[in-house]
């Protein structure tokens, strides 16, 4: 992938708004820290923390409870929460976003992860 492939696609990506209910689906209905079923006040996480430099790119934002969002606080992700947020994205690509079968055969979770 040449740079200026990888900068359309992240671009593409970066441009997409997942709604809500996008977002407990991908997710299975289950808060991302604690792994029980989210209710309806879910709030938005940053698994890597704005404090650390994290972004609001949208793969760096999961469903939590209000409660298990407020314990973890600043806090770094720990290797566990990094995997499941990668498998959480893993060969998602936002509907919409058309790339080339050539691309898409060189499209990694790297080219476009910014936290
Ligand atoms: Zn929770």
């Amino acid at each position: 992938m040449n740079r200026r492939q990888r900068h359309r696609i992240a671009n593409a990506l970066d441009c997409r708004l997942i709604s809500r209910s996008e977002r407990v689906a991908l997710q299975q209905g289950l808060c991302f820290l604690c792994r029980l079923p989210l209710d309806g006040g879910a709030t938005y996480d940053h698994v890597l923390p704005l404090a650390h430099g994290g972004t609001e790119h949208y793969r760096n934002k999961v469903l939590a409870h209000g409660k298990c969002n407020n314990e973890k606080g600043d806090r770094m992700p720990t290797a566990e929460e990094l995997d499941r947020l990668a498998e959480l994205w893993r060969g998602y690509l936002p509907r919409g976003l058309f790339v080339h079968a050539s691309e898409r055969a060189m499209f990694t979770l790297a080219d476009v992860w910014p936290i």
